[in-house]
């Protein structure tokens, strides 16, 4: 494992640590280092569309290799030599004190610490895919979850929708603009009287033949024996947090339709005061584009916490506090963050 530092003003201090080096935490980077702060970030290196050759839909780098944009963006981070680099593993994330009531001691890769003011979390999620032979090696390359990603470039030929839960109906509902579509409900999913006249009002042919695996490049195979061509395959996994932090640092979650997601406010603070987070880990439906502007945001979000002290969840962002009130606002910030975020979770 291999960290570079900058000039430490004082050891292993860092305004901000962001933990998660890809599009969301080098956004944030990118704003923070831009503010002169000292921050590190931490990557593992695991980004989500790590499968996927292409990324679709990023203003500016429609279709480049996914791995290039997140190349370019670490490129750009770390040109301000005002920013730190770990490759590896934040092990553990605690609470601890600080000049200000507000800092936190990150564990890297099981063997040591650091402490900064602030933290980021831009961990993302992984994706527990359906359990069917030959999905897993063709995820990213002929088998997807997000029709606008991927979509297009099917060139309107034969898409599959396999089943793997409620919310399928919804993505065959949607892949009709895309191609000709085919939804295999595997015996995942039982359609209803009107579930079936709109999916037969879109074109949408049903197949409620059970799927033994995929072959070639995206062909199903059936139990009764026949092997239906699709140029594509659409599916959801289930998402899981792809670190514990979120959790360990006592962060709110809230129910996303295929996983949790972390709480966050406009500033992109969760519940836990201090802690941002930015990215698929705090939101449901999840693009690069997202990403770079949940980053952007929970960067200035962190560095405005810096300037003005920590605020409740969900407080009003542009309210400017003075420092003494800010102050004072933290000192209650916890019994403060419990209200406001349980009425934030209603409106959500
Ligand atoms: P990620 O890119 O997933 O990055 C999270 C980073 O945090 C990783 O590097 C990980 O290793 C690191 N990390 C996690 N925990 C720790 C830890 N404890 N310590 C250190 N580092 C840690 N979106 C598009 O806009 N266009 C597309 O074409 C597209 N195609 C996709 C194809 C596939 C197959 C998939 C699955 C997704 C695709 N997406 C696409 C979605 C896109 O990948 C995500 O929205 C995006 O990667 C989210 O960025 P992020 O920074 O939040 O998380
Ligand atoms: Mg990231």
């Amino acid at each position: 494992m291999n960290t570079t530092e900058p000039t430490p003003a004082s050891t292993t201090d860092y305004d901000v640590i962001i933990i998660g080096g890809s599009y969301a935490g080098l956004s944030a980077a990118l704003q923070l280092a831009r503010a002169r702060r000292r921050i590190l970030v931490v990557d593992a290196g695991h980004r989500r569309n790590r499968f996927a050759t292409n990324s679709h839909g990023f203003l500016t780098r429609d279709g480049q290799p996914a791995a290039d944009i997140a190349a370019e963006g670490r490129a750009n981070v770390a040109a301000y030599p005002n920013v730190g680099w770990h490759d590896g593993v934040a092990t553990a994330a605690r609470h601890d004190g600080g000049i200000d009531g507000h800092a936190f001691v990150v564990e890297l890769d099981g063997a040591r610490t650091v402490r900064g003011a602030r933290l980021v979390l831009a961990t993302g999620v992984r994706d527990d895919l359906p359990h069917i032979d030959g999905l897993a090696e063709r995820w990213g390359k002929s088998v997807f979850h997000c029709p606008y990603c991927h979509g297009y470039e099917l060139n309107e030929g034969r898409i599959g929708v396999l089943a793997s839960g409620p919310l399928s109906v919804h993505q065959a509902q949607m892949l009709p603009h895309w191609g000709h579509v085919t939804f295999f409900t595997n015996g995942v999913c039982s359609l209803d009287d009107a579930q079936r006249a709109d999916l037969q009002a879109r074109g949408v042919q049903i197949d409620e033949t059970p799927v033994l695996r995929l072959v070639n490049v995206a062909t199903v195979v059936l139990e009764d024996g026949r092997q239906e061509i699709m140029t594509g395959l659409f599916t959801y996994g289930r998402v899981h947090m792809s670190s514990p932090i979120a959790e360990q640092l006592g962060c709110a979650f809230d129910a996303g339709p295929l996983g949790p997601f972390i709480r966050t406010d406009e500033s992109r603070q969760t519940t836990v005061p201090a802690v941002f987070a930015a990215g698929d880990a705090m939101r449901a439906a999840s693009s690069v584009a997202l990403a770079v502007a949940d980053g952007a945001m929970a960067g200035v979000g962190a560095h405005r916490s810096l300037l003005f002290g920590v605020t409740p969840f969900a407080a009003p962002m542009m309210a400017v506090a003075s420092s003494a009130s800010a102050l004072a606002t933290e000192s209650s910030s916890a019994s403060a963050t419990e209200s406001a975020s349980a009425s934030h979770s209603g409106a959500r």
